[in-house]
């Protein structure tokens, strides 16, 4: 009796010891272990899985426990959720000073960004291979660099193309400074608006952009704009628009021309919710605050916008109407409609948010705009395609990005809550892996903790932060003009005024390569401060 059950305590050991030694091993340089997959592509999730990352690609997706796992980085996915890296398709990045606000993107899951202008491009080629290197915490960039505009441009970076013989040069010059994208804008004449998306397809270039007056969305798909921003050029294409309706045929005859031409929309409703936001705000004091000045996020946001902001803002509420209020809020839930009435019938959408436009926040804002697509009936499944899979196929690289599969870029975000459960879980960020690279809980909270701490040198009431979206929109020049009166005397003015800070403006443009810029802006410092020694020596070095 004690024999035998000795005997067969012996085989029970004997027989783990063979299964266990049958196990293969399987090793990687991170492996995320017992994790539910988000299939993004088939809205289900796919439990228990080993996803093992060999450099910056997933080399192997595995059932649970079939492989023996061999990494130095283990992390344990158990009751944890994986998605792809989210995609913001919508953004316009400036950084004052270094990379002040690219690490938030990946602080909130956003490892990869479209960037539709208004940045110099050489800095974005620059942060480009800062992030590549390790050097700085950033998302991957896709760039416009300039926006091509028509006559009298908006911004003084744009690129102005009004002629058709300028289109070919043109282009081919922005093409060599190795931009992935085109961004036009509607002030382009249309004969000019179509060429210039002729000859983008046929230098294998995407495009995107606003839609000009004379055309409307049905005409622009047809002419193959990739993707239609902010739901531009609507109000041409639905003859009740103004009444905010819509015909069933309408609708379904504009969703049948994006689908045929494979058109984009990207409707940042996030942008579009400030007015309305605007509306509750005006009606008491407490709700202002509650909805803008307490925001938790703006913590996290350079002082540069919110002084930007709080200044737009206040001219806003200033000049609109209840009735403007009204007319906003219902126009934001109409364009909401819209989107998920044509993601419905199939047409493709993309998640995109226009930051830094007012209120619009780094990173977390994206996760709203899934909110709003969700808010206005959308699956959560089909608002996470939004950031994910779409992003992916409209740069033609849905073989490597976008999705959770083998092979694929390791641009991965895990998740303490199921997110096609409620979209809202996609905040829920345990951790972030992007380019292959994991940031842990607490590699998070330090990349919190310094953009806290870099935040801090700066104050919302210094000229500097006070003025630079506007230096950035107009250049020195005007904005100097706009400044000639200053009084310095006046210690009640809205913001502080020291020498250092048009010195700290010159640095931040020097950065941003905008050399002459930087020079007007000591220039500048000179007159307002003419015995003002650093000024005179940085000046003289520049003159050198
Ligand atoms: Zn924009």
């Amino acid at each position: 009796m004690h024999k035998f059950i000795i005997k067969k305590f012996l085989i029970a050991i004997f027989s783990m010891m063979l299964l266990t030694s049958c196990k293969k091993t399987e090793t990687g340089d991170i492996i995320v272990s017992n994790i539910n997959i988000v299939d993004v592509k088939n809205g289900l999730l796919i439990k228990q899985q080993d996803v093992i990352i060999s450099g910056n690609r997933i080399k192997k997706i595995i059932p649970h426990d079939r492989f023996n796992l061999k990494s130095n980085v283990i992390l344990e996915g158990s009751g944890k959720f994986l998605i792809p890296g989210l995609w913001d398709m919508h953004t316009h990045m400036r950084s004052y000073s270094g990379s002040d606000n690219l690490p938030m993107f990946i602080f909130y899951g956003v490892t990869g960004i479209r960037d539709l202008g208004l940045t110099n491009h050489k800095l974005i080629k620059h942060w480009k291979s800062q992030i590549e290197q390790n050097v700085i915490i950033g998302p991957r960039i896709i760039s416009s660099g300039s926006i091509i505009e028509g006559s009298d441009p908006s911004f003084k970076s744009s690129i102005v193309i009004n002629k058709l013989e300028d289109v070919e040069p043109v282009l081919d010059s922005l093409i060599a400074q190795d931009i992935q994208v085109v961004k036009l804008f509607h002030t382009i004449p249309s004969e000019v608006f179509k060429d210039i998306i002729r000859y983008s397809k046929k230098r294998g270039i995407v495009t995107s952009g606003h839609i000009p007056d004379d055309m409307n969305q049905i005409t622009a798909a047809q002419a193959g704009l990739n993707s239609i921003e902010h739901l531009y050029g609507i109000w041409n294409t639905l003859s009740n628009y103004n009444n905010l309706d819509f015909s069933a045929d309408e609708i379904e005859n504009l969703a049948q021309v994006l689908i045929e031409n494979n058109i984009y929309q990207t409707p940042t409703l996030v942008s579009e919710e400030y007015y309305s936001k605007l509306g509750q705000a005006s009606k008491n004091r407490k709700t202002e605050q509650l909805l803008f000045e307490t925001n938790q996020y703006l913590e996290l946001t350079p002082k540069y916008f919110n002084s930007w902001w709080s200044m737009l803002k206040e001219q806003h509420m200033q000049n609109l109407t209840d009735d403007d209020y009204l007319q906003a809020r219902s126009s934001f839930e109409f364009m909401r409609e819209i989107t998920v009435k044509l993601n419905d019938l199939g047409v493709k959408i993309l998640a995109g948010t226009d930051v830094p436009n007012p209120y619009v926040i780094t990173g977390i804002s994206l996760h709203n705009e899934l909110e709003h697509f969700v808010n206005g009936g959308m699956s959560p499944s089909d608002a996470l395609k939004t950031a994910t899979l779409y992003p992916a196929q409209y740069f033609n690289r849905s073989d490597e990005l976008g999705s959770i599969d083998e092979n694929y870029i390791a641009d991965l975000v895990v998740l303490d809550a199921n997110p096609l459960e409620n979209i809202s879980n996609t905040k829920r960020i345990h951790s972030v892996i992007y380019n292959g690279r994991l940031l842990t809980q607490e590699n998070l909270r330090t990349i919190k903790a310094d953009q806290l701490q870099s935040l801090a040198e700066y104050s919302e009431d210094d000229f500097d932060q006070f003025i630079y979206m506007d230096v950035r929109r107009n250049g020195v020049d005007s904005v100097r003009r706009k400044y000639a009166d200053i009084d310095r005397s006046n210690a009640n003015a809205k913001y502080k005024i020291e020498s250092y800070h048009l010195v700290r403006l010159s640095k931040a443009l020097k950065e941003g390569f905008q050399f002459e810029e930087a020079k007007k802006a000591l220039e500048w410092n000179l007159e307002l401060f003419p015995e003002d020694e650093i000024t005179k020596a940085l000046l003289l070095e520049q003159r050198n």
